[in-house]
């Protein structure tokens, strides 16, 4: 279980995230969804290490506190994060970029099994396994994150705007996948701005604005809610 409490991000003068606090349990999706520069990055960045989050943040994994931690202690702790734009390496292959997700030593004893798991959800990554990944479509590439993520065998996956730029058809493949991904007994926390396929396949969201959160429910009042129909699905 991953418990987030009062996590604050400044840069300079500027607080990009305020006191946000939030839970994701083994086996659930849980989205957070909020306009173009809400804090939803900051937010995942400060889970992962990248950057420093304020004094009085607390991210509970295991027993670990990840606030503490570095970022590849993190790893190792069961966080994984799918960054934004993807991080792969593009001039590796896909299996050295699926052999390098595997780098935890909480991940080696099951790399194989791991790695089987992971061509079952992207069956297209077995064939691909000696493609350089720069050579790969938009949609493939973040196959391959999530792959290469999956390989430290995570207890929490955290993505942040996997959809971006993805195909209508590739969206789809790829909310499925992550469906297939809880039933493995991960968390997956998706940041989004796509909120109807993300609400879609989601246990339950935060909603977040100008660094607050501001909501918070199933994903079934949240896709109900008229404020949230108004603001993220679009309806009149
Ligand atoms: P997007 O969907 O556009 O990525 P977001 O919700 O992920 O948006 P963040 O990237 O977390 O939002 O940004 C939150 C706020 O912090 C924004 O106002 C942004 O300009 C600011 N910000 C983000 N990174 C930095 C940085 N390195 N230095 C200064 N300001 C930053």
């Amino acid at each position: 279980m991953l418990e987030v409490r009062n996590v604050s991000v400044r840069y300079g003068q500027h607080e990009a995230l305020h006191g946000v606090s939030l839970d994701v349990a083994p086996g659930e999706i849980v989205v957070m969804l909020g306009a173009n520069g809400a804090g939803k990055s900051s937010f995942l960045k400060a889970l992962g290490g990248m950057v420093k989050a304020e004094p009085g943040a607390r991210a509970t994994l295991g027993g670990a506190d990840l606030m503490q931690l570095p970022a590849h202690r993190i790893v190792e702790a069961g966080l994984a994060l799918v960054p934004e734009g993807r991080g792969v390496f593009g001039d590796l292959t896909v299996r050295e970029n699926l052999q390098l997700g595997a780098h935890p030593a909480r991940a080696r004893a099951g790399e194989a099994q791991m790695r089987e798991r992971v061509f079952q959800l992207f069956p297209k990554l077995a064939q691909r396994l000696n493609q350089a990944v720069r050579t790969m479509s938009g949609g493939e590439q973040q196959m391959v994150a999530v792959g290469r993520a999956l390989m430290s065998q995570p207890e929490i996956l955290l993505l942040d705007e996997p959809s971006l730029g993805l195909s209508p058809l590739m969206c789809k493949e790829l909310f499925a996948a992550l469906a297939r991904i809880r039933s493995l007994g991960v968390g997956v926390l998706l940041v989004e701005q796509n909120a109807r396929q993300s609400l879609a396949i989601a246990d339950r969201g935060y909603l977040i604005e100008t660094g607050r959160l501001v909501g918070a429910g199933s994903a079934r009042d949240l896709q109900n809610d008229p404020a949230v129909r108004r603001a993220y699905l679009g309806a009149a």
